[in-house]
C-alpha cells in the first residue's frame, strides 16, 4: 500500500506530549501514513496571523487533504478568530462527528451502555449568521436549510454507518413546528434511506430525542441532525458518557477532513508528561477509517480498549478500577504492547470499511410560479389594534392583489382575529391574486409596494409567495 500523505499539527499546551504519543501508536501499528508538519496556533497568532493558520497550512491541507490536529490554544481578546471555525467554514467541512461511548467501570457515569455517534451538518441553519433588528421591538435570525446540505449530511450518516458496522440512524429534528424547513431534512432522510434497507432507521423530534439522549442513551446508535440541534445534544450525549476527556471528533469535507481530540490544550498540566493522549488517538482511529486503512484503525481502537480495561491509565482517569498509574508517554508505549489483542470486558469494535464519497443524486428542477408576497410592516399605532391596520391596508388592494390576512408573531390578528393576541410591531401582512390559482407578475409586487408606501406605511422587508411543481413553498399563518 502507498504511504499516504497527512497534515499534522503539534498545536500548544499539551499538544505536543499526545500528539507525538498518537504518531509512536500509530506507526507501530502499521499506519501507512506520511505526516507533513505545519504549525499553527498560538505561535502563529502571536506572528499577527489573525486566523491561527498561515499559507503553509493551508496549501499542506490543500494538498494531502487529511490533517491531525492537536488541540491549540486560542488567545484571549480583541482580532483573534477561532482557527477550528475559520477551518470548518474556508474548506467546507460539512460534517461534525462526535462518537460518545462510556468506558464504565473504568470512568464513572450513569449510562454505563452509552455508544452512540452524533453527525451533525456543520455548515447551514442557524449558524448562517444573518440576523436583522427590523423593529423597535423584533429582531430577526434566519434559518436557512438547503437540499443539497441535508442530503450531502444524511448520505454521510448512512455511509458512516455502514463504514463502521452500527445497525441503526435516527433523524432528528422540529418538523412538526417548522414544516417547511426541518420538514425538507426529515423528507430527504426518508429518501435517502430507502436506499440503505439493511440500517434501520426511525426519526425523532429532537425534544424528546434530547429526553432520551439524557435518559436511555443505549437505545440510540447513530443520530444525524441539523446544525444547531446537533451543537446542543452532541454535550448533552458526550457529558452522559463521563468520558469528554477521552473523545475524538471529525469534521469532514468533500475534499478534506480534520480529526481532533474534543478536549482543549489544557495549558495547565502542559509539559508534565501526565495527559491522557486517548482523545487524539480516538480522534486518528477515526481517520484511519476515513483514509480505509480499517484493518489498522481495528486494531488500535481495540488495543486501546484493552489498555483501559486492564486498568492502565493516566491520572485523568486513575481510580478504584485502575491498576497502575501511567504517563501519557508511556500509556502509549502499553497501547502498543497490545496492538494484537482485543478486549473482553468492554466491547471490541469491528469497522467494515472507508468512508465513501459523497455524491448527491441528480434531480429536475421544480417549476416556481409567483403567488404571492407577505409585506413585513413596522406599525405602532392606534393601540395597534389589527382592525385599523387591516382596514387601512386594505386600501392598496387593486390590479389583481388583495391583502388576505395579517399576522403578528405568526398568529392572525386580521382579519377576525382574537382580542387577547398581543401584537408587538411588527406585521406580516399577506397579498395574494384576487383570483384563486392565479399567477403574480414581479411588476405587480413592485406597484403593490408603491401603493403601500403611499398609504403612508413603513415597509421593512419583504418576502415573495412561490409554489414549486404546484406544491406551497412558504407557511400558512396560524390561524389562516
Ligand atoms: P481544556 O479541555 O484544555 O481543559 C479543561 C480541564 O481538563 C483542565 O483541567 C485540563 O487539565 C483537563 N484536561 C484536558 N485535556 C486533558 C487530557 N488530555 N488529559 C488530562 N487532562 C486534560 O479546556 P480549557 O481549559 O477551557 O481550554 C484551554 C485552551 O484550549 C483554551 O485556549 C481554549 O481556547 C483551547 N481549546 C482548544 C480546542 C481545540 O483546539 N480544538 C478545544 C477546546 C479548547
Amino acid at each position: 500500500m502507498s504511504k499516504r500523505k497527512v497534515t499534522v499539527a503539534y498545536g500548544d499546551g499539551i499538544g505536543p506530549e499526545i500528539m507525538q504519543a498518537t504518531l509512536d501508536v500509530l506507526f507501530a501499528a502499521g499506519a501507512q501514513i506520511e505526516t507533513e508538519v505545519i504549525e499553527i496556533g498560538e505561535k502563529v497568532y502571536k506572528k499577527g496571523i489573525s486566523s491561527g493558520m498561515p499559507q503553509e497550512a493551508w496549501d499542506s491541507l490543500r494538498s494531502t487533504k487529511v490533517f491531525l490536529k492537536a488541540p491549540i490554544t486560542t488567545p484571549q481578546g480583541g482580532g483573534v478568530k477561532s482557527l477550528n471555525v475559520t477551518t470548518r467554514k474556508t474548506l467546507g467541512l460539512y460534517a461534525n462527528v462526535r462518537p460518545c461511548r462510556s468506558f464504565f467501570p473504568y470512568v464513572e457515569t450513569n449510562h454505563p451502555l452509552t455508544d452512540m455517534v452524533i453527525i451533525r451538518e456543520n455548515e447551514e441553519d442557524l449558524y448562517a449568521g444573518i440576523e436583522h433588528r427590523q423593529t423597535d421591538e423584533v429582531v430577526q435570525t434566519l434559518k436557512l436549510i438547503s437540499r443539497p446540505g441535508s442530503e450531502k449530511i444524511i448520505r454521510f450518516a448512512f455511509e458512516y454507518a455502514k463504514a463502521y458496522g452500527r445497525k441503526k440512524v435516527t433523524c432528528m429534528t422540529k418538523d412538526n413546528i417548522m414544516k417547511l424547513a426541518d420538514g425538507t431534512f426529515h423528507k430527504i432522510f426518508d429518501e435517502v434511506s430507502k436506499e440503505y434497507p439493511e440500517i434501520e432507521t426511525n426519526h425523532m423530534i429532537i425534544d424528546i430525542g434530547s429526553a432520551i439522549i439524557a435518559d436511555s442513551p443505549h437505545k440510540l446508535d447513530v443520530i444525524v441532525t441539523e446544525n444547531l440541534y446537533g451543537d446542543i445534544i452532541s454535550d448533552i450525549a458526550a457529558q452522559v458518557t463521563g468520558s469528554v476527556g477521552l473523545g475524538g471528533s471529525a469534521n469532514i469535507g468533500s475534499e478534506v477532513a480534520m480529526f481532533e481530540a474534543i478536549h482543549g490544550s489544557a495549558p495547565d498540566i502542559a509539559g508534565l508528561d501526565i495527559a491522557n493522549p486517548s482523545g487524539l488517538i480516538n480522534a486518528a482511529v477515526m481517520m484511519l477509517v476515513h483514509i480505509g486503512q480499517i484493518d489498522v484503525a481495528e486494531k488500535i481502537q481495540n488495543a486501546w480498549l484493552k489498555t483501559i480495561e486492564d486498568g492502565i491509565h493516566t491520572s485523568d482517569i486513575y481510580g478504584k478500577d485502575s491498576d497502575r498509574k501511567v504517563w501519557c508517554s508511556e500509556f502509549a508505549k502499553e497501547v502498543i504492547v497490545r496492538l494484537d489483542k482485543q478486549p473482553s470486558k468492554l466491547r471490541a469494535v469491528k469497522f467494515e470499511a472507508g468512508v465513501k464519497d459523497i455524491k448527491l443524486k441528480e434531480r429536475k428542477k421544480a417549476k416556481k410560479e409567483l403567488v404571492g408576497i407577505d409585506v413585513f410592516i413596522d406599525w405602532d399605532e392606534d393601540g395597534r389594534k389589527p382592525n385599523s391596520i387591516g382596514d387601512h391596508l386594505s386600501k392598496s388592494n387593486g390590479d389583481g392583489i388583495k391583502l388576505k390576512m395579517i399576522t403578528n408573531r405568526g398568529v392572525k390578528v386580521y382579519p377576525e382575529g382574537m382580542p387577547e393576541t398581543f401584537c408587538t410591531d411588527h406585521w406580516r401582512c399577506r397579498f395574494v391574486p384576487e383570483t384563486q390559482g392565479a399567477t403574480l407578475t414581479p411588476l405587480q409586487i413592485m406597484d403593490l409596494q408603491k401603493r403601500i408606501l403611499d398609504l403612508g406605511f413603513d415597509i421593512i422587508k419583504t418576502e415573495n409567495l412561490y409554489t414549486f411543481d404546484g406544491e406551497l413553498g412558504y407557511s400558512l399563518g396560524q390561524g389562516e
